[in-house]
């Protein structure tokens, strides 16, 4: 268990790794700890979260109502209560706005598509909560229809959240949030994204067990959304072509609709599909002429 003492120079130190990664400009930000089950010790508003110093830090109770601390609490303070309120087990909190992820969350494409087998082990999915003004209590309900069954969230053209049993847990899953991003960021640069199959997704799951990887849900039985009677999301939905071959990567079934669409021709052999780039071998394009100066006449 740690100190209090110990608690503020944690959020102070992960403060630093979050300016330092450029996840956070200017006073962007904020982080929370549980302190114990009616406090929680929380980062000031407007101040830089690269240069914090432990006593600047604001003890709240679960309301949010000050009880120590020099400086206010950030206004963002709402949306980490509401974690605590919808997550027992969830004892910190670390909001940001990596550029990358929040580029995603600006798209208003979710991060849910089985590409990595560590993420989809752990994470799961993370879905994008629907835009609400930053700071008003529209936020926190925005935020707690996917609270319950994820660690970590897009918040529509904001940022991201991200929820640990701990500040360093929750800290790394910001991470992972982020280096996602960017990879699924990088494959789609490149045209192509072969995607875990469904049944390789279940697999995975499965591992969690084995390895006591906690995860707030399970995996969607397949792409369809599962509310609670609270009206709250209750699993993690993940992008998956089922593969009734056994297949553990299936080719990108969006992908290969296009190119078939393009194509036309069964025996017509794709190369490469990318941004709408197709290439064909000398002969099975003179085939394809051939073929559309005989349709011709
Ligand atoms: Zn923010």
């Amino acid at each position: 268990m740690r100190t209090e003492a110990q608690i503020k120079a944690d959020i102070v130190e992960v403060g630093r790794r979050l300016w330092e990664r450029g996840y956070v400009a200017s006073n962007d930000g904020n982080i929370s700890v549980r302190l114990d089950d009616s406090r929680l010790i929380t980062t000031p508003k407007s101040v830089s979260k690269g240069f914090m110093t432990p006593d600047m830090m604001v003890v709240t109770d679960l309301n949010g109502k000050k009880l120590s601390g020099d400086r206010d609490p950030s206004s963002e303070l709402k949306m980490h209560l509401q974690v605590y309120r919808d997550r027992p087990d969830a004892r910190a909190v670390v909001h940001a706005h990596p550029p990358t992820a929040t580029g995603f969350a600006v798209a208003g494409i979710p991060l849910d598509r089985a590409v990595l087998a560590e993420v989809v082990t752990t994470l799961g999915s993370i879905p994008i909560a629907e835009y609400a003004t930053p700071s008003t209590d529209e936020l926190p309900i925005a935020c707690s229809k996917y609270l319950k069954a994820h660690d970590g969230l897009l918040l529509a053209n904001h940022g991201a959240l991200a929820i640990g049993p701990d500040l360093f847990t929750a800290y790394h899953r910001m991470e992972t949030i982020e280096h996602f991003a960017k990879i699924s960021l990088v494959t789609r640069q490149l045209g192509r994204e072969n995607l875990l199959s469904r049944q390789e997704v279940v697999r995975l799951q499965g591992l969690r067990g084995m390895y006591g990887i906690a995860s707030p849900a399970p995996v969607c039985t397949d792409d369809t959304i599962v509310m609670d009677a609270d009206g709250q999301v209750a699993c993690q939905v993940v992008q998956a072509p089922d593969a009734p071959t056994g297949a553990r990567l299936v080719a990108d079934l969006h992908q290969r609709s296009r190119v078939g669409a393009v194509m036309g021709g069964a025996d017509a052999r794709v190369l490469h599909d990318g941004d709408g780039e197709i290439r064909l071998t000398y002969r099975e394009l003179t085939a394809l002429i051939e073929d559309a100066v005989r349709n011709l006449k």
